[in-house]
């Protein structure tokens, strides 16, 4: 079973290639806009190529530092504000050869903002809308001594302080769409929690426990080596609700849940079946793993103290199946609780495998 850690860096990454796959599918209309210009004679003829150019290597750089995992080194893995910068650097640089069109590019700043709703704070905002504001500014700065005559101070100071009074405003708006949709990712993400884990236990439910088997057997059939399913049942649990109560009943089903969570392996994997039952799913080489596999899991509990149960303490019986060329949840399921069955009427508080399944992997 892949560590549920790799899945989720591994979908981040997915969405930050995704998030680049936006910024260059904005960057195509804008390249086109800026195509319009030149044609128009605002831009130097040379200006486009080389603007193609500085746009397609750091776009190559940035995807060979997301498809790479060097990001992930990184302090901020999604680069936004590294993005960022780089593009407001690319429009100074449009700015400063832009001419008399300068004033209607300087929208080209307000739409890189934009990009800062998919992640950044109101602070990070403010910071990358001073920086579009000062790039501005030494534009202004490095035309009026390189090419005084060109350019109209008086303009361009005014067309700086409309631009930075519009940042101003819209920074601290972005940064609060900004937060409403983090606000919403996290809400999102303990409502998916939620709904796959049992509320007593927190163990995982039986309807997560039914796609990672399918997701299990999906693997199998794929050439992965064949994987343990136990189920385990608290002996006699009938009579821990009828001497203590129902409550007390709870109290033990989580403590047998939470210490039998505890002593998995990384790899292993628990849900709550029902009631008073769980369903292991294990990463075992052999019989002989397996077996040892759920003595571990069987003396754990019979050696769990149990306050609320005095000097009394519970057993479970486990029924194991390894799995075998052509299973489903059903079939495979159906071994391990025959197996268990056979435990229960063989005593309890023992474990048994299923004997099909021995057969197949001796
Ligand atoms: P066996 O050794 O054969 O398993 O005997 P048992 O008494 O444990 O029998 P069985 O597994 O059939 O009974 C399970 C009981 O668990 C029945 C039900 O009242 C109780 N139960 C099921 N869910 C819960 C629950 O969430 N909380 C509590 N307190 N009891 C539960
Ligand atoms: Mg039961
Ligand atoms: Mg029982």
């Amino acid at each position: 079973m892949p560590s549920q850690t790799l899945e989720q860096v591994d979908g981040r990454q997915k969405l930050r290639l995704l998030r680049l796959l936006i910024a260059v599918a904005v960057y195509v209309p804008c390249a086109l806009m800026l195509a319009m210009v030149s044609w128009q004679g605002f831009l130097p003829p040379w200006f486009a190529p080389v603007w193609a150019g500085i746009f397609a290597g750091t776009n190559v750089f940035f995807f060979v530092l997301i498809k790479s995992g060097i990001n992930l080194q990184l302090r901020d893995p999604s680069m936004t504000m590294g993005q960022m910068a780089v593009a407001i650097g690319a429009v100074a640089f449009i700015l400063y050869h832009a001419g008399a069109i300068r004033g209607g590019l300087l929208m080209l700043l307000l739409v890189i903002l934009l990009f800062g709703a998919l992640r950044l704070t109101t602070a990070e905002l403010l910071l990358m809308g001073a920086l579009s504001s000062a790039a501005y500014a030494a534009v202004i700065m490095l035309l009026s001594t390189n090419r005084p005559d060109e350019i109209n101070l008086r303009v361009e100071w005014l067309q700086w302080t409309n631009l930075t009074i519009t940042l101003a405003v819209l920074c601290p708006l972005v940064g609060y769409l900004s937060n409403v949709r983090r606000r919403l990712r996290e809400s999102l993400r303990m409502i998916k929690e939620m709904a796959q884990r049992d509320a007593l236990t927190g163990a995982f439910n039986r309807h997560h426990m039914s796609e990672v088997l399918d997701r299990e057997i999906g693997r199998c059939e794929r050439g992965a080596p064949a994987f343990l399913v136990l189920i385990a049942d608290i002996d006699y649990f009938k009579q821990v609700n009828d001497a203590h109560g129902h409550l007390v009943g709870d109290q033990v089903i989580k403590a047998v849940a939470v210490s039998t969570q505890d002593i998995l392996r990384k790899a292993d994997y628990m849900a709550r079946y029902g009631g008073e039952e769980f369903v292991l799913i294990i990463a075992a080489n052999d019989v002989a793993e397996a077996g040892a596999a759920c003595e571990r899991i069987r003396t754990n509990v019979e050696q769990l103290p149990i306050p609320e149960l005095q000097s009394q303490g519970v057993t479970i019986s486990v029924g194991g199946t390894f799995y075998r060329h052509g299973d489903t949840q059903v079939s495979i399921l159906g071994r391990a609780d025959a197996a268990l069955y056979r435990a229960k009427n063989g005593g309890r508080n023992r474990t048994e495998l299923d004997a099909a399944a021995l057969a197949v992997t001796n």
